[in-house]
This record gives structure tokens, C-alpha cells and sequence, in this order.
């Protein structure tokens, strides 16, 4: 009799050709960040067409639908938004209009993250059709505005559903590796006061411009960050600075510097604050995480700290360890767990809701937002069957 795996890598095979019609699909209707809509609500009809149970779509306009009811729940989550898709010019055609070549996929989405929407799309069929779903739930989300506010609106999806799933998989690419963590980010405020004056009598006030000039400096040499042996080293650029000033002949008395922060592991909220003390000393300027506000397509408002963490689990749990076996059964091959470089959903998932994480995904991170996503083919139809058969080890392994 044929192994699970096996079964599963069939009706991939199978179903190959409706996988890539259903990526044509969805890369066609456009769905960059805060304009998700049409996209969500085509999404809705097709996993009620394909059997999904309780397709919904929650107050911050996630898409939520699950299959099976087996005793573990296993969350999976691609983001269905997208960054503009770019120009024909760039592109060499119309990047919503699905190419397909040598055996690859070419369009704004492929990569990131439709392909990997798709792939997850199909894993829940897969386990549906082949009579597994007994042995574990799969929810499937397809999320919006990750792009903007990573976690942000996984966070609304948690809040709203009441329960937290026993393990999650961050469907993003990740040229089909395992990944057990990623840096997290904060976008610091440092307000630099002095005091507006005229520019013809300027020794009246104090330039705040000028006096942000060390402290822009002092952020840009600092280099003493912690070191994590899985993550490497946090790090801060200033990307911003805003000069209160109501005329151009006015010496400015308030100066806003914005700086991205990415922290590693064990790098408190506070300890990033604390860290720019020295640094902003003598200028007595003022440094906070940064707070954003954000109106999702259905009109939910969030209001929240600009502040994502890191997130690592260990090679040995039982999520990763569930997943590098999938991998390795679908693929055939054998590999450890790597990192993310950018930020993703697990942010909220992992960093602050602490729900056990891994991530995978059909791709390469470096296309992601270029004008050349190229995904290939069979990276689709492995990648759909490894979410399967993760999904399903890690079900089976929890009882
Ligand atoms: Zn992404």
C-alpha cells in the first residue's frame, strides 16, 4: 500500500494543472495592501466550491476556512495582499496576467505570496479527498495588509476567533527550506526639541535641526548590539526626519528622526529604548516606539505600537521537527532549519502570541516585490504537498 506521502504527492500530481489555473486566477484580480476586497471575496467562493467548512471572512476581512477535525489545529497562513504590481514596461507584459515558461510562473504574486496561498489552498483538499481528515484540523488564512503591518491582522483574526490554534505555518517563500525564526523590527521616534525663531534672529531660538545632526550620527555609528548564534545581530538605520518648521524662513523647533530598528533574540522592548539613552543624552530628545494606525478594506481600525519581535523555535520541537520530516518525504531530501531575513505573520504568531511556529514556502524571498517573480512549477506542486504532510506528521505526532 502506498504511504501517506506517496498518496498526497499523487494528488498534487493530479491536480497540478488546477493548481496553476487557480494561481492564474488569483494573480489576475489585483490585491495590493488595504485593497484586498475583490480578491478575498473570489477567494471565499472558491473554498466553498472546494469543500472547505466554515469559510469566512472576519471583521478586519482575513479569509478563514477550515477542513477536517482532528484533535490538533494547525494554522496556516498566507497573506493575500500584494505591492503594486509594477508596469508592462518593467515586467516585459501585464504582471496580472499569469505567464507561464519553462516550466515557471511569472506575475505580481507568484512568489510572494499567492503561489504559496495556492499551495496551502490545495494541501487542505489534498487532506479531504485522501480521507485524512480525522487526523488533524487544517485553518486556512489567507490574511491582508501583511505587507504594511506584519502580524498586525492575524493579531485581528486571534482577537476575533477567541482561540488560539496549536501550531501555525507561515506560508511565505523560503526556496523550500524549513525556517525556525526571523528578526523582528521596531520603528523608533526620537523627538528633538529646541525652539522656532525667525531665521533673521535666529540667536533668539534654538535650531532643532542642528541639534538632531549628533544624534543622527551617534545612531549611525552605533554598532554594540547583541549577538545571536541562529539569528546574528540586531541592527538601526535612521530612515527619516521631519522638521516642524510653518515657514522656510523659521529655524525649526521640533525635529522628528525615525529609525528602523531590527532586533534579535533576547533584545527586550525597553532595552531598545534604554540603548539610545547615551546617545540622545545631552540633547535631552526623547525616544519611543513609534505609534501607527491603519484602516484595513472593510473600514477595522488598528491602532498599535510599531513594534514586531524576533521569533525562534528549536530545532528539536515537535512543529520543526514535523516539518523538516515532510520535507524530507516529499522531497527527499534532508536539510536543517534555516532563518527568515525579513518579517513576516509569525512576528504576532510566535513573537507575541507564542503559538508554536514554523515557516515554508515555494520561491525565492529575493523576487519578492521585483519585477521578475518566477516560480517554478514544481516547487508549487512539492511545496502544497509538504504543507500536507506537515500538517498531518504534526497532527499525528500530537495525537
Ligand atoms: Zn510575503
Amino acid at each position: 500500500m502506498a504511504s501517506t506521502a506517496e498518496r498526497i504527492r499523487g494528488y498534487m500530481a493530479a491536480h497540478k494543472q488546477e493548481m496553476i489555473e487557480f494561481l492564474g486566477d488569483l494573480v489576475s484580480i489585483p490585491s495590493t495592501t488595504y485593497h484586498e476586497e475583490q480578491a478575498v471575496l473570489w477567494l471565499k467562493n472558491k473554498l466553498t466550491a472546494y469543500g472547505y467548512d466554515k469559510v469566512s471572512i472576519d471583521p478586519a476581512g482575513n479569509c478563514l476556512a477550515a477542513i477536517g477535525r482532528g484533535k490538533t489545529t494547525v494554522l496556516c497562513d498566507a497573506h493575500i495582499d500584494t505591492v503594486e504590481p509594477g508596469t508592462e514596461e518593467a515586467w516585459g507584459f501585464n504582471p496580472l496576467e499569469m505567464k507561464i515558461f519553462n516550466g515557471a510562473l511569472s506575475g505580481r504574486g507568484v512568489v510572494d505570496d499567492k503561489g504559496s496561498l495556492a499551495a496551502l489552498v490545495f494541501a487542505g483538499r489534498a487532506l479531504r479527498d485522501l480521507g485524512l481528515e480525522n487526523e488533524v484540523t487544517f485553518l486556512l488564512s489567507a490574511s491582508v495588509a501583511e505587507e504594511d503591518v506584519e502580524g498586525s491582522c492575524v493579531r485581528a483574526m486571534m482577537e476575533h476567533a477567541g482561540t488560539l490554534p496549536d501550531a501555525v505555518i507561515v506560508a511565505e517563500p523560503s526556496n523550500m527550506m524549513v525556517v525556525r525564526g526571523h528578526k523582528g523590527r521596531a520603528l523608533i521616534k526620537i523627538e528633538v526639541l529646541g525652539k522656532a525663531a525667525h531665521a533673521s534672529a535666529a540667536h533668539h531660538g534654538e535650531n532643532a535641526l542642528i541639534k538632531s545632526l549628533p544624534v543622527i550620527q551617534a545612531i549611525d555609528s552605533w554598532r554594540d548590539f547583541r549577538e545571536d548564534p541562529f539569528l546574528g545581530k540586531g541592527s538601526i538605520e535612521v530612515t527619516k526626519a521631519v522638521c516642524d518648521t510653518p515657514s522656510l524662513n523659521t529655524i525649526p523647533g521640533k525635529v522628528t528622526v525615525f529609525a528602523d530598528r531590527r532586533i534579535s533574540c533576547g533584545e527586550s522592548k525597553q532595552q531598545l529604548l534604554d540603548e539610545l539613552a547615551p546617545l540622545t543624552g545631552s540633547t535631552g530628545a526623547a525616544a519611543s516606539i513609534d505609534i501607527e494606525e491603519i484602516t484595513t478594506y472593510t473600514g477595522h481600525r488598528i491602532v498599535q505600537e510599531n513594534y514586531f519581535p524576533s521569533w525562534v523555535m528549536d530545532e528539536d520541537h515537535p512543529l520543526i521537527a514535523s516539518a523538516l520530516e515532510a520535507r524530507r518525504d516529499i522531497t527527499g531530501k534532508d536539510s536543517h532549519a534555516v532563518r527568515w531575513d525579513f518579517c513576516t505573520n509569525a512576528t504576532y504568531l510566535c513573537g507575541i502570541a507564542g503559538i508554536p511556529s514554523v515557516g515554508f514556502g515555494p520561491g525565492d524571498p529575493a523576487l519578492c516585490h521585483g519585477s521578475a517573480e518566477v516560480l517554478a512549477i514544481d516547487d508549487l506542486v512539492c511545496a502544497s504537498a509538504v504543507f500536507a504532510q506537515a500538517a498531518l506528521i504534526f497532527g499525528r505526532k500530537m495525537g
